[in-house]
């Protein structure tokens, strides 16, 4: 494929401002530079009203301290393109107050997330069972967050069998619909390298494995077929962002699922 870029290309990447992560944007560029970087998007948790999950988001009041972090970055390292984005998630109710900042922080993207199970205005955690009644829930709010186009992909689409949810029929029946809703709606899905990093979880089914991504998941969206996937790093640390993701781009490349980081940032910085 044609791309404009030779270094590498990350959309997803978290400092300390999102209060779970650690290093700022200069720390970051640091490793940006030793790692050969063309393109580096800074994709904060998206800040919501009334201190809703305050204690993993940045705070509204900080993102003009973090894009000005970034423009500073920005004339120090002229040879790497750096986008401004926050990573947003299906709340019924705040699709529009997202979509909102869009314009309001100027982003050049957003991306798309699901880390909960959102019910009446309140987060739950993802089973730890193969468990139906939650995993229709799962399958009808990853629908809508595609459908509403808050985000250029969906990130961790598995990222629901993260708390020892096993493969199963239901499981398994649960990702096709995802994974051919992607199909559908043309919405690139995210194959997630922080997983990777993170401590393996014993499954409610015994198996040891790692929590995210699922390979049996990444394996149906190959048979399924008409899938572009994005590789991303997830870093919340400085350390870490390439780390695993080696490892994630071999899966792709196994399974045939093209990888487009480069033409989806082509497109943004295009606009
Ligand atoms: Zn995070
Ligand atoms: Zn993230």
């Amino acid at each position: 494929m044609n791309t404009p870029f030779k270094g590498k290309v990350n959309l997803h990447t978290h400092t300390h401002s999102c209060r779970h992560g650690s290093g700022n944007i200069a720390d970051y560029m640091v490793w940006a530079e030793r790692e050969k970087f063309d393109v580096l998007g800074f994709s904060e948790h998206v800040p919501l009203p009334g201190g809703l999950l305050q204690t993993t988001r940045i705070r509204l009041e900080n993102l003009p301290f973090l894009w000005k972090d970034l423009d500073e970055a920005a004339k120090n390292y002229p040879g790497i393109k750096l986008l401004r984005a926050l990573e947003g998630e299906y709340i019924p109710e705040l699709m529009s107050f997202q979509k909102e900042l869009k314009e309001s922080q100027k982003l050049d993207y957003m991306i798309a997330s699901n880390h909960y199970i959102w019910e009446n205005g309140r987060n739950k955690q993802f089973p730890g069972e193969s468990d139906p009644a939650a995993l229709k829930v799962i399958v009808e709010q990853s629908i809508k967050l595609m459908e509403s186009g808050l985000g250029i992909f969906f990130a961790h689409p598995d990222l629901f069998f993260a708390y020892g949810c096993p493969w199963t029929a239901d499981s398994k029946a649960a990702s096709k619909e995802i994974i051919e809703a992607a199909k559908a709606l043309h919405v690139p899905l995210e194959i997630n390298a922080y997983g990777i990093r993170k401590q393996p979880i014993t499954a409610s089914d015994g198996q040891i494995r790692k929590r995210y991504p699922i390979r049996q998941f990444w394996e149906l969206a190959a048979e399924i077929g008409g899938i572009e996937v994005v590789c991303s790093s997830d870093a919340h640390t400085p350390s870490a962002l390439w780390r695993a993701v080696p490892e994630i781009m071999a899966w792709a490349a196994e399974l045939n699922l093209p990888v487009i980081n480069e033409r989806l940032a082509g497109e943004i910085l295009a606009k």
